[in-house]
């Protein structure tokens, strides 16, 4: 069986591997674009304190996805591929006050009975806190949770696609144009020439909509821009470091090896494809860790990184075949938390592809529904 993913972000590249070991003939196309989401996501996993988690077809499968992390590295790990760039590193949940921290403590209890691989959670001072990512505040207590963990979008990506070359796969570097006949997905074209496929997945991430023009149909994804800063804290050892989530706001910090610490990020609905680095951008996210984190003043700018994340009306997953379009399948709409969902969502749009049985229920995540009102952000 031939299976053509278009898009090799964290979905695509996920869909290929999965489908290469399933025994599919792969070709993974992706067209270079700037402001791939996956290369520019900060690579927090860790749904058990997300905001859209008051939504339980959202969360169901958000905690499903990191569940499946530990399983896909050791099998990566397997094939060879040991620079993944996934590590738990716990994650602090910054309050401001005691009754704020007792608040957080008693919810994340809560959800750590139902899923267990949120790890431990402890009621920790600001000073305990601060022990753990030495710029922090120190007046801030925090709620540790142990089982969040950090993955660097690119190294996986990457990963994910050698393995699958490894197995088979065919990579290639260009922009893909959907070919349909007589309401059937056949293929794409690629630098001219014709693909053809028995079956399409398209894992285009905000540009899924474009790329679906040729069948007529509409999925509403749309690109939010997210400007992210990294930092060089040099000479310290950050590679533990936990994650940073201050529990009022958005922002967030987390660390990477070689004293790389990441400040992100802004969310900036109806932004279009527009790949820019703004100055409102940089004194959003800098002013926001530079509260939090007081002792990142002295931090060297290493570079501002431009992602568009594909978001869905409703904040769940695109995901699933495209009803009246035989052999189509689409895998986006994962948000600000694709990076959690991709491998996931990737396995799953692979397992469409080829006719098994996709292992989560799809009806919530047809991708041509139209939003429920009450879940419109
Ligand atoms: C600043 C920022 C921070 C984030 N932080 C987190 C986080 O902490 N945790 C988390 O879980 N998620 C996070 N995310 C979200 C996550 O990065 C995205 O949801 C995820 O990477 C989306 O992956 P994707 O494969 O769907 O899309 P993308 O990674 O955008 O990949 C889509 C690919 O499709 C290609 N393409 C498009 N059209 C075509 C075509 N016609 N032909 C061929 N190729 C095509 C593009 O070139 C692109 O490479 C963050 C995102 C951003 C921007």
């Amino acid at each position: 069986m031939r299976v053509v993913v278009v898009g090799s972000g964290v979905v695509g590249a996920a869909c290929a591997y999965a489908a290469t070991r399933m025994g599919a003939d792969v070709l993974l196309a992706d067209a270079g674009l700037p402001g791939q989401a996956t290369a520019a996501g900060a690579g927090i996993v860790c749904p058990w304190t997300s905001r859209p988690a008051d939504d339980p077809v959202w969360y169901d499968f958000a905690c499903a996805s990191a569940r499946y992390y530990p399983g896909l590295i050791d099998d990566l790990t397997q094939a060879g591929e040991t620079d993944v760039g996934y590590r738990q590193v716990g994650a602090l949940l910054l309050a401001q006050s005691r009754p704020q921290q007792e608040q957080v403590h008693r919810q994340l209890e809560d959800r750590r009975a139902a899923a267990p691989e949120a790890g431990d959670v402890a009621a920790l001072s600001g000073a305990q806190a601060r022990d753990l990512f030495p710029p922090l505040r120190a007046d801030w207590p925090a709620v540790w949770v142990s089982g969040a963990c950090r993955v660097d979008g690119r190294r996986l990506a990457a990963a994910l696609t050698r393995a699958a070359a490894a197995k088979g796969a065919v990579i290639t570097t260009a922009p893909a144009r959907l070919v349909c006949d007589g309401g059937r997905a056949t293929g794409v074209t690629l630098k001219g020439q014709l693909v053809e496929a028995d079956a399409v997945v398209a894992a285009a991430g905000a540009w899924t909509t474009q790329f679906l023009e040729p069948a007529g149909v509409t999925v509403p994804v749309a690109p939010q821009r997210g400007q992210i800063v990294h930092l060089s804290v040099a000479p310290a050892g950050t590679s533990r470091w936990p994650v940073v989530l201050p529990v009022m706001g958005g922002h967030y910090l987390l660390a990477f090896e070689e004293s790389r610490v990441v400040a992100g990020a802004t969310r900036e609905t109806g932004s279009g494809f527009d790949y820019r680095v703004t100055a409102a951008g940089l004194a959003e996210v800098l002013g926001q860790a530079l509260a939090v984190a007081p002792g990142l003043a002295t931090a060297r700018h290493l570079e501002t990184r431009v992602g568009f994340r594909p978001v869905s009306p409703d904040g769940r997953p695109l995901l699933g075949p495209v009803p009246g379009v035989a052999g189509l399948v689409v895998a986006t709409g994962l948000g600000a938390t694709g990076l959690t969902m991709g491998p996931l969502a990737g396995t799953v749009a692979a397992r469409v592809a080829l006719g098994e049985p996709p292992g989560t229920d799809l009806a919530p995540f047809d991708p041509l529904r139209a939003a429920p009102p009450d879940l419109e952000p």
